[in-house]
């Protein structure tokens, strides 16, 4: 991406980025300057890969945070353990995300508490861990990763719509609490990404229909999205970066759809039904 914003001084806290998404958004954090605390679930070896990677690529400060945001106070735990480590946290992008697939009736009490966990109440929980040091420079920008279901529904994914819609009314809320205090919230809304939340999704319908991965993965794309591909990574961590200069400063509840004209598609749909 040939965006560039001076990021250098910053702290950013980037949580789900051992993997898809959140790890290109620490990497294009990073390579704009920001010192870049990764968090998410991963191996030893795949912790070690992802910041050798940030690091030789970036030069930049870059360390791993565990913490498992299923649970409430693990949340506020990692914003402390990332400012005492960093000094402070400039950036908060809440990323870390889950999905569960299953009809409304069979769907698992554990699952619906996981995913408005990981989803929605962490986002949360974070936003109010670093408000303090936020608000006392004067300086913020918190930033969620919604999703196109923060916006309509779709089969069998009641958990994670109705947490990626609260996303964006706690994204609006925060906007308004901040707006006089110098912190913006904004959500990032993508469309189809395949990174490893999706392939499970596409391997799932490809064994459904019994067709080959790629054949699955060309219906996901074509019947949602009018540019009939996968919007890559890179272009949500732009988003991201936008949101994060000082170009974006007025720009605050925004919900930013990053999703090859999926949301546009719907409404037409809506109207030609
Ligand atoms: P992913 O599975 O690659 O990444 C999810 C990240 O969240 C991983 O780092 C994972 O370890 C972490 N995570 C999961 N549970 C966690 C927990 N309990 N504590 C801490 N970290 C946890 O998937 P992705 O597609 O990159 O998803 C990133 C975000 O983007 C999510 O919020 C997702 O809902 C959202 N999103 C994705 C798409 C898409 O098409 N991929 C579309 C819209 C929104």
């Amino acid at each position: 991406m040939d965006i560039s914003v001076p990021l250098h001084g910053k702290v950013a806290l980037v949580t789900g980025s051992t993997s898809g998404i959140g790890f290109a958004i620490a990497k294009t954090l990073a390579a704009n300057g920001a010192d870049v605390a990764i968090n998410g679930f991963a191996t030893p070896e795949q912790v070690a890969c992802v910041l050798d990677e940030l690091r030789s690529e970036t030069g930049r400060k870059v360390e791993y945070f565990p913490h498992d945001l299923s649970d409430f106070a693990e949340s506020s735990a990692l914003v402390a353990a990332v400012s005492a480590e960093f000094g402070k946290v400039d950036i908060l992008v809440n990323n870390a995300g889950v999905q569960y697939v299953c009809d409304i009736e069979q769907f698992p009490d554990a699952e619906w508490h996981r995913l408005l966990a990981v989803n929605l109440s962490a986002a949360f929980a974070t936003t109010r861990a670093v408000w303090p040091q936020m608000k006392s420079r004067g300086w913020g920008r918190i930033i969620n990763t919604a999703s196109t279901l923060s916006f309509q529904g779709e089969p069998n994914k009641s958990a994670y719509v109705a947490a990626k819609h609260g996303v964006l009314g706690l994204t609006r809320q925060v906007a308004v609490e901040g707006a006089q205090l110098g912190i913006t919230c904004n959500a990032i809304c993508p469309g189809w990404v395949l990174t490893p939340m999706v392939r499970k999704q596409v391997e799932a319908k490809a064994a459904l229909l019994q067709v080959s991965f790629d054949q699955a993965a060309r219906m996901f794309v074509q019947a949602d999205m009018p540019t009939a591909r996968f919007v890559e990574t890179t272009e949500i961590a732009a988003g991201v970066l936008f949101m994060c200069s000082d170009a974006a400063k007025s720009v605050t509840g925004a919900a930013l759809p990053i999703d090859g004209g999926l949301l546009v598609l719907g409404a037409y749909q809506l109207q030609a039904s």
